[in-house]
């Protein structure tokens, strides 16, 4: 090969988009001259360095999206603060398992500081890790996002964008306000998706209590008959992970008292 081959070599990468080849190429190929390998194996090679590169890429782009909030992670949640719950149900869960195929729905209910963002965002940031898309959004953003589009008209383009979502995390379903509630914007978010794509919904305030989300009452029970339609639900009927903590600190700093007390 002549060296003026090889010069046009990195501009051709580019055009190509194949970044990892270029960066990595001439150590490769001098290392190939110098142990005489096949040519066959110099590309394997090189092909396969530029493909698994580019999986991380892209797993690394769809973690910026997804929008998780940080430091959630599945090892860092305390299964034993939620008995209810099981570790191996959750991994199921968390490696897709086929609940994101048929458009199946995940519902988490509990008090504030029951872990459910903690768990939802743990969940999200598992399954963009296996190559899923996530997006996680507080409900009253995306509702406002929806209602500016209804507004300019755009509102099917809106829903369509969110479908390359395999999982939309809804947190906080219960904190959409009575303004918001007189479009039905979430209501046509949950029947565009219905059996056919995921979500993930938490709400402080189990359904009984959901009238004031939608404009009207048969409109709550339409919505959520499609969302508990195939779904799981957790009920995390648990005190406060933070208040259980500090109570955990009080008390043992009581002891520490009374005991020193009692020397
Ligand atoms: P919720 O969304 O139900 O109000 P959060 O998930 O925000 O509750 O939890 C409140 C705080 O407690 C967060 O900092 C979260 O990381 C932590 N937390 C809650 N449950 C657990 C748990 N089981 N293990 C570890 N941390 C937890
Ligand atoms: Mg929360």
């Amino acid at each position: 090969m002549s060296a003026a081959d090889a010069a046009r070599i990195p501009q051709l990468l580019t055009a190509l988009r194949l970044p990892t080849i270029k960066r990595l190429w001439p150590d490769i190929a001098e290392q190939c001259d110098k142990e005489g390998w096949p040519a066959a194996r110099l590309l394997a090679t090189l092909v396969e360095l530029e493909v698994a590169d580019r999986s991380q890429r892209r797993i690394a782009r769809h973690m910026e999206q997804a929008k998780l909030p940080a430091g959630k992670h599945l090892d860092s949640f305390d299964f034993s603060a939620v008995p209810m719950i099981s570790r191996a149900h959750l991994q199921a869960l968390a490696s897709g398992d086929r609940w994101l195929v048929s458009g199946q729905n995940l519902l988490m209910f509990g008090p504030p500081g029951s872990g459910k963002t903690h768990l939802a965002a743990a969940l999200g940031r598992e399954l963009v890790e296996q190559g899923y898309r996530v997006l996680f959004t507080r409900t009253t953003d995306l509702v406002q996002r929806l209602q500016a589009a209804r507004q300019e008209l755009t509102l099917p383009s809106a829903l369509e964008k969110l479908d390359k979502f395999d999982l939309l995390i809804l947190d906080d379903l219960s904190y959409v306000e009575k303004d918001q509630a007189e479009t039905s914007v979430l209501f046509e978010l949950i029947s565009t998706r219905y059996e056919r794509r995921s979500m993930l919904v938490t709400a402080n305030q189990p359904f009984g209590q959901w009238d004031k989300i939608f404009p009207d009452p048969s409109m709550t029970v339409a919505a959520i008959d499609r969302l508990v339609h195939h779904s799981v639900i957790f009920e995390m009927n648990v005190e406060s992970y933070r208040r259980r903590g500090a109570l955990a600190k009080t008390t043992s700093k009581a002891k520490e008292v009374i005991e020193q007390t009692a020397d």
